[in-house]
């Protein structure tokens, strides 16, 4: 996820559960029933505590009726979007020294549930990302030799002007979202990552470069060679991967990890990158991604990247991105570059 301050908790009756002390306390669960008070729920960093630099609060979670609204200092969102089942993003133009509280109106609500708040980022609501350079194209992109479920699969919005890059490191994270439950909520919340990362923080795409989901699958983010928006000063040359929840609290399951090793064998073989170039996000922001559970095994991971076998199935690649130079999915064109990735391996 990217960057975020510690959060300090009011605890309120209507908070089901607000997470391990010290560790941002998300995601934040509040049962909502018809006819509530107006309640305040959360609490962002006091203004000491506080990141420079911002003019907007960044909430994302799940708002499963229309009814209930969220406020932030007193204040209804300038922007919004909210997809199918509730899952939103809204952003709060606040003011440098202002209390940040935020507010769950609830008296409309049809009936008894739960809103979900997964986060809260204080940012600049103009964007940060710069202006980029070049059009998007093939150049310097590779085939992979492992499934992926490349942007038009998952229905990502086209995106041109990405900067380019030469992979020289990468970092892990997680996204301190929900988990799906399968392939088609794992798709939906690509759609939303990605609405969230552009239309929300202002960023030119989604910040990864690849998304796992709980069921190991591997979504493509940004394109591998273009910057991107994951590690705030540490973006250059390094590629994002992150893990769909919170892993402060989520078990990991052995499929993550299995594809977690994948794409470092990747990155390691097609780019040379090194086990001094593996970072997990805490090591280069202020933040406790990529989570605990995952934190922990990260010699497990370099150990199993840099010095493990190559598994067998990565060699059962099921085609490139048309746009990447290869074929299309499955397309017998790919197959040439994949042995080609293949025999870079050891
Ligand atoms: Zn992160």
């Amino acid at each position: 996820m990217p960057i975020m301050k510690m959060i300090l908790m009011v605890c309120v009756s209507a908070v089901l559960w607000a997470g391990p002390a010290g560790a941002a306390g998300y995601p934040l669960r509040i049962k909502v029933s018809p006819g509530a008070k107006a309640a305040v729920v959360h609490e962002l960093p006091s203004p000491e505590e506080r990141v420079s630099g911002y003019d907007a609060v960044l909430l994302n979670g799940e708002l499963p009726d229309p009814a209930v609204k969220l406020r932030v200092a007193g204040r209804d969102p300038y922007a919004s979007e909210t997809f199918p089942g509730g899952r939103f993003w809204a952003k709060y133009r606040v003011s440098a020294g202002e209390p940040l509280t935020v507010t769950v109106l609830g008296a409309a609500a049809a009936s008894e549930h739960v809103v979900v708040i997964y986060g809260a980022d204080l940012i600049s609501g103009a964007g940060r990302e710069g202006a980029a350079a070049a059009p998007y194209g093939p150049e310097g992109t590779k085939a992979v030799f492992f499934p992926v479920v490349w942007r038009a699969a998952w229905g990502a919005a086209p995106v041109s002007g990405y900067t380019w890059q030469t992979p020289r490191k990468f970092t892990l994270h997680h996204t301190a979202g929900p988990r799906p439950a399968d392939r088609a909520a794992a798709e939906a919340e690509m759609r939303f990552i990605q609405s969230q990362h552009r239309n929300g923080n202002g960023w030119l795409d989604i910040g990864y470069h690849f998304v796992i989901s709980p069921q190991g699958d591997i979504f493509e983010g940004r394109p591998v060679n273009a910057q991107g928006a994951h590690a705030q000063n540490y973006n250059v040359d390094n590629v994002g991967i992150s893990v769909m929840g919170n892993y402060m609290n989520d078990p990991v399951a052995p499929q993550v990890l299995d594809a977690i090793v994948r794409l470092g064998q990747y990155l390691k073989a097609d780019f040379g990158i090194g086990e001094g170039a593996f970072f997990a996000h805490r090591q280069l922001n202020s933040t406790a991604c990529p989570g605990d559970n995952i934190y922990a095994r990260m010699q497990e991971l370099r150990d199993r990247i840099f010095r493990g076998p190559v598994p067998a199935e990565a060699f059962r690649g099921v085609g490139a991105d048309p746009s990447f130079g290869g074929a299309a999915a499955g397309g017998q064109g790919a197959l040439g570059q994949l042995l080609g990735a293949a025999s870079v391996l050891e």
